[in-house]
């Protein structure tokens, strides 16, 4: 999911653009904005980046300082710690700990109407970069910017501290562990943590140069793919290589399960339906050129935007294989599917389109200050390159990436949209969940308008709440797009379940 994909898919597209904006106004929108700034930008928007700008290098330090000290899934308890820490000195209320090692932290009266969610985990890869807050925890690494999400998360706790005393309800900040292959979206919604949220926003970095940094882009309805993970050991029997007719030979059984699950997509699935089937291990084990061996173990992901053709691939993959590798003489068993299977991401429309007027008008803001994410790049300096203009983008078309965000919508049934913010990756172009990758390189002003974007979020989802929306569909659908139960779950054997090595988006 590298550049030349994302290029397409965030390429301009103003008629889309002006759909989705026209789908966003409402009465209480058109208040919340009624009030112009000087220049014409809106008011709300231009405060708040104002603000967020204000306060950039706190923001920047809070970011710095997560990344020194990546933890995986379920272990974030420095990163904890240090959120904790400020939300402290903000004084700001959280429940802790939720999910294991994550905070739900409280601003304004009940109901917490509304939801604002940055995941905090880590990955288990070792950084290239040199930056003075590299990480310090060896073979641990904030690549996929979730350093930068719950920093983002703190600036807007800090703006919207602030204005706790308007708040006529409230607002629910999760920080959440685990998003990394380990659901952790799913303990938060199982805690209870989240009742009385009717609407919950996520926000996800994304590196160039596939995306012009400061782009912010959503869709509604489908964004991101269904995804499991998959093991299954083709078992035969080993022998000399010289005689194959009294082995069983796995590699060819195990090479016809590889071509046999290709159709599953190719002839099976309607061509406007996006899905995947891939084999990405084949693992013959040690051994020596002239022996056949006993056993092959396979593995890949399955992924699909559709929840009924998700499960329709977990069930025929499983068939097919069986059936192919009994047709050579060998037997497909322990098979392993990830505990936890994320559901497809989808946005609810009326959030989705409220997402967008708020991103068009924070955009607007950013340009009648002058461009450059609206303020000063960072004091603590960065990288030098240019500063990032903000812009919305419709988002052309879903990602097949995965994310568990989309576990509030299906296991916890409240209506969400996500949102990306483009960052510039860094000179050495890496994306996501490489080790080059640096979420913020050149564009740590950018923190600041993530920062403005949940704020902005929450206190317009607030005003349609109020009725200000004539009932603009806020909570009537999660659109969740919930998934069957899929696989058989027979496995416990196979070798890919459960480890901290489980990399989605
Ligand atoms: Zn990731
Ligand atoms: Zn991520």
């Amino acid at each position: 999911m590298q550049g030349s994909r994302w290029r397409q898919q965030w390429g301009a597209r103003l008629g889309l653009l002006a759909a989705l904006v026209a789908l966003a106004p409402s009465a209480a929108a058109a208040a919340a904005s009624a009030a112009a700034a000087p220049g014409g930008a809106p008011a709300l928007e231009a405060e708040l980046l104002r603000e967020a700008h204000a306060a950039l290098d706190w923001i920047v330090d809070i970011r710095r300082r997560l990344h020194q000290i990546p933890e995986l899934a379920f272990e974030e308890f420095k990163t904890s710690a240090a959120i904790r820490g400020v939300l402290d000195e903000l004084g700001v209320e959280y429940d802790h700990p939720v999910a294991r090692t994550g905070i739900v932290a409280r601003i304004g009266p009940p109901p917490h109407s509304v939801a604002l969610r940055a995941d905090i985990d880590a990955l288990p890869i070792e950084e290239e970069g040199t930056a003075p807050w590299r990480s310090t925890h060896p073979g641990r690494m904030h690549a996929c910017g979730h350093d930068a999400h719950a920093a983002m998360l703190l600036g807007a706790a800090r703006l919207l501290k602030a204005r706790e005393r308007e708040l006529r309800r409230g607002v629910a900040l999760v920080f959440q562990p685990a998003e990394e292959g380990r659901g952790g979206a799913g303990e938060v919604v199982a805690s209870g943590a989240l009742e009385g949220a009717r609407a919950i926003f996520g926000l996800h970095v994304w590196p160039g140069p596939g995306a012009q940094a400061g782009t912010i882009a959503t869709r509604p309805g489908p964004m991101m793919a269904a995804s499991t993970r998959f093991a299954v050991t083709v078992a035969g029997r080993g022998g000399h290589a010289a005689l194959p007719h009294l082995a069983a030979d796995p590699v060819v059984a195990a090479a016809a399960v590889v071509t046999a699950l290709q159709p599953l997509v190719s002839r099976e699935t309607s061509p406007v339906g996006a899905a995947v089937v891939s084999v990405t291990r084949f693992n013959t084990g040690p051994g020596a050129a002239n022996v056949i061996p006993a056993a092959v173990e396979l593995q890949g992901t399955v992924r699909a935007l559709e929840g009924a053709t998700f499960a329709r691939l977990l069930r025929r993959v499983e068939e097919a294989a069986n059936a192919t590798a009994a047709a050579a003489g060998c037997a497909a068993v322990g098979w392993s599917w990830s505990p936890r299977p994320y559901p497809p991401l989808v946005n609810d429309a009326a959030l989705a389109a409220l997402a967008g007027g708020v991103a068009a008008r924070l955009a607007q803001a950013d340009g009648a200050a002058g461009g450059g994410g609206g303020g000063k790049e960072s004091g603590a300096g960065s990288g030098g390159g240019a500063a990032a203009r903000v812009r919305f983008e419709p988002l052309e078309a879903p990602t097949m990436a995965a994310e568990d965000f989309s576990l509030y919508s299906a296991e916890g049934g409240i209506p969400g949209a996500f949102l990306f913010l483009a960052m510039d990756g860094g000179s050495a172009q890496a994306g996501l969940h490489s080790p080059g990758f640096d979420a913020v390189d050149r564009s740590e002003a950018l923190l600041a308008v993530g920062a403005a974007l949940h704020a902005a979020l929450a206190l317009e989802a607030h005003a349609r709440q109020d009725g200000g929306g004539g009932g603009g569909g806020i909570g009537a659908d999660s659109g969740g797009g919930g998934i069957g139960a899929g696989s058989s779950g027979s496995g416990g054997g196979g070798s890919s379940g459960g480890g901290g090595d489980r990399v989605e988006l």
